[in-house]
């Protein structure tokens, strides 16, 4: 469905990205990760077509991408960019229309779309009278109304509260299960955990993590265990070999150890103590984001 293959962008002197690689297939979800600079944005634009690599391509379908094909993608942009003095419906029809749809089939679609966001109340109200979660609703259907093959969702999630972050979610997975491509860009790790099998992170514009996200963890190796107990004996874990920290955390403990050998080194030092949880898991995505992209990573 889309490949990157080894695409490298200059500002002047300036290196965005570098010699970046990937591929999302159909019905995939693909996280583009990194920290404030990486090079996402960058990477979203010289997919749709509106910066130019300096070097590498872009496929769509097995076509070099160009602007016909863009046609096929939807882009819901960093910095939102609705047209506020228009009604809603006006907005998504101008979208539609863009992208050659008949009106019928756009007005359709927009009523389905504004029940599934719970606005339809919302569909003759300017944009500019919308709260700012709701604008954001608006934004997503403009992208999707149609039907795009591939979705490119820059921080959909940012500025959203709990309760939309979970319909705007289900919208993605429905999406998803109809076969579109979709990959996002977001801060939070959690929804990136959640939701993408696949991802990506970059570091100055370089990938620097990149595969399944399973895979990723299992060779990360380094995992932590959370004890609850009484009277644990924290010194003496402290001292254990391949013990790399130990904090308190919510009335539990947190071993952070190098693999998953060194857990049973660990369970031997506790196990007359009376515990009521003992719990190992692999690393989250935010401690390995933090290890890879802080560069205090030796693994
Ligand atoms: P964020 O998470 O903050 O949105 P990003 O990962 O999307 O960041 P980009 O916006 O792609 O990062 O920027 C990558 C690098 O390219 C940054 O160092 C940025 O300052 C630089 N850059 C981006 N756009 C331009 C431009 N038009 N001219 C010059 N430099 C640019």
């Amino acid at each position: 469905m889309l490949e990157v293959s080894n695409i490298t962008k200059y500002y002047g002197e300036k290196l965005a990205v570098d010699h970046l690689s990937f591929t999302v297939k159909k019905g995939e979800i693909f996280g583009l990760l990194g920290e404030n600079g990486a090079g996402k944005t960058t990477t979203f634009r010289i997919i749709m077509g509106l910066l130019n690599a300096n070097s590498g391509s872009v496929f769509l379908n097995g076509k070099q991408i160009d602007y016909k094909l863009t046609d096929q993608i939807g882009y819901v942009t960093e910095e939102r960019s609705l047209l506020t003095k228009m009604t809603v419906k006006d907005q998504i029809l101008f979208y539609g229309i863009l992208k050659g749809m008949d009106e019928e089939d756009i007005l359709e679609e927009l009523d389905k779309w504004l029940s599934r966001f719970e606005i339809t109340s919302y569909k003759n109200r300017k944009i500019k009278e919308l709260s700012k979660g709701n604008q954001q609703k608006v934004q997503f259907i403009s992208a999707i109304i149609h039907k795009p093959k591939l979705l490119i969702l820059d921080e959909p999630f940012s500025g959203l509260d709990p309760i939309n972050v979970e319909l705007l979610k289900k919208a993605i997975l429905a999406l998803q299960k109809e076969g579109c491509a979709i990959i996002f860009s977001s801060h939070q790790m959690d929804i990136i955990e959640d939701f993408c099998e696949k991802l990506i992170i970059l570091k100055e514009g370089k990938p620097v993590v990149s595969g399944y996200l399973k895979e990723i963890k299992k060779e990360y190796k380094k995992m932590n265990i959370r004890i609850k107990g009484e009277d644990l004996p924290l010194d003496e874990i402290k001292k254990i070999k391949g013990v790399l920290s130990v904090l308190p955390k919510k009335g539990e403990i947190e071993v952070k150890i190098e693999n998953i050998k060194v857990k049973d080194k660990v369970f031997q030092k506790i196990k007359n103590c009376d515990i009521t949880k003992y719990d190992v898991m692999e690393a989250s995505l935010n401690e390995i984001f933090i290890a890879k992209v802080g560069g205090k990573d030796e693994a």
